[in-house]
């Protein structure tokens, strides 16, 4: 059946123009392949935003996102904008937004394309099938608890990590309910050894694992998952973890996929989810034409899985991608000394010709 969706668009700023390009010609391939009609409307957001408006998330741009379906994003940031005050700076607009839609759930997959096997740093027999998704917390935990700040002269500072209840419940929720539709298996990642707020983590997340019988739940403490994460990561198939935890342990396990350029992520939680690549804005490339456009590309994949249900339309850019590599496509962060690479362009047109 034959669907309508509106979809902000925020490129920002770097190569966040250059990539949101591509990603919306694939977008409007999957449109077309399934009948399905998708309204893009652009919006500022970022650095762009700081020098037209003098705020990184300005109120048009909230009302566009409020009147969308889903928000899809480039990358913000860039040495431009590093003196801004911190509340106004480009990576503050990005907090704002989380905040406002009530993105709790950040969700990163990390899985290896067969094409890529011999860019990661760890042996082939290591990585060969992996396929991880990590549902990290994202509006709490360290990084928002109070008391925070520098304090008694400049002599101490405290952050403090704090979790209810209610916030851990309602993101391990989006964890069961993710692993149910994989291999039904997730681990839960805390530090309840030495910390009073993973104990309640933990315990939470054992009291809902008896409303999802059909999920293997296990769990790791973070030291020791960060070690499995590269001793044997195909023991993995869904992890949950709070916001600092998170941070960290996807940052490592994206690397054993080989390239920032591949990895897209998606908040939800809200009604409306945010979809962007991991990667940043990278300032050293852009306007370039160089930029490596597939991490955005699969963030549509996502938007189509996990915002409009379209299934048929995620595996559609998920296979266009795996298939342009398979063909010998790479840009230059994907490409082994010698081989041929591609600009963004051509790399959007290799997918786009398989969608
Ligand atoms: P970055 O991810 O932008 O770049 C790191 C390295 O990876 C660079 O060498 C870059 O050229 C390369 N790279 C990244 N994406 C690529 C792609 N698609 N194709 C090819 N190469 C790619 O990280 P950074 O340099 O630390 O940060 C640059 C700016 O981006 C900063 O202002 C930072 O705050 C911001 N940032 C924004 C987000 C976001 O918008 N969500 C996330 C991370 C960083």
């Amino acid at each position: 059946m034959a669907r309508k969706f509106k979809v902000a668009v925020l490129p920002g700023d770097g190569i966040g123009p250059e990539i949101m390009e591509q990603a919306l010609k694939a977008l409007d391939a999957v449109g077309e392949k399934f009948s399905h009609e998708f309204e893009a409307t652009e919006a500022l957001f970022g650095g762009i935003a700081i020098d037209k408006t003098g705020e990184p998330l300005p109120k048009e741009t909230i009302e566009i996102c409020k009147q969308s379906d889903a928000i899809l994003g480039g990358a913000v940031g860039g040495p431009k904008w590093d003196h801004v005050e911190q509340n106004l700076r480009p990576e503050a607009g990005l907090l704002a937004l989380r905040k406002q839609f009530g993105l709790f759930a950040n969700l990163r997959p990390v899985k290896l394309y067969p094409a890529l096997i011999d860019n990661s740093t760890l042996k082939k027999e290591v990585i060969g099938g992996m396929d991880i998704m990590i549902v990290r917390e994202l509006t709490g935990g360290i990084y928002f608890g109070q008391p925070k700040g520098i304090m008694e002269s400049g002599t101490k500072g405290i952050n403090t990590m704090v979790y209810t209840v209610e916030e851990v419940e309602r993101v391990a929720k989006v964890a069961f309910e993710i692993a149910l539709k994989r291999k039904k298996k997730l681990c839960s990642v805390d530090k309840s050894n030495v910390l009073e707020v993973s104990r309640l983590w933990r315990n939470t997340v054992e009291k809902l694992a008896k409303q999802f019988p059909e999920v293997e739940l296990s769990h790791l403490y973070v030291d020791n998952a960060a070690m499995q994460l590269v001793r044997n990561p195909r023991q993995f198939d869904v992890i949950v973890t709070g916001n600092m935890f998170g941070d960290i342990l996807s940052d490592e396990a994206s690397m054993l996929s080989g390239s920032l350029g591949m990895l897209p992520s998606a908040a939800i939680g809200g009604k409306i989810g945010f979809f962007e690549p991991v990667h940043g804005s990278a300032p050293d490339i852009a306007g370039q034409g160089k930029a490596n456009p597939c991490a955005m590309v699969c963030s549509v994949g996502m938007m189509l899985k996990y915002a409009f249900d379209l299934n048929e339309g995620h595996k559609a850019v998920d296979n266009a991608v795996s298939t342009a590599l398979a063909k010998g496509f790479r840009c230059a962060d994907i490409a082994k000394p010698g081989e041929k690479t591609v600009g963004t362009r051509e790399m959007g047109q290799a997918i786009l010709k398989e969608i």
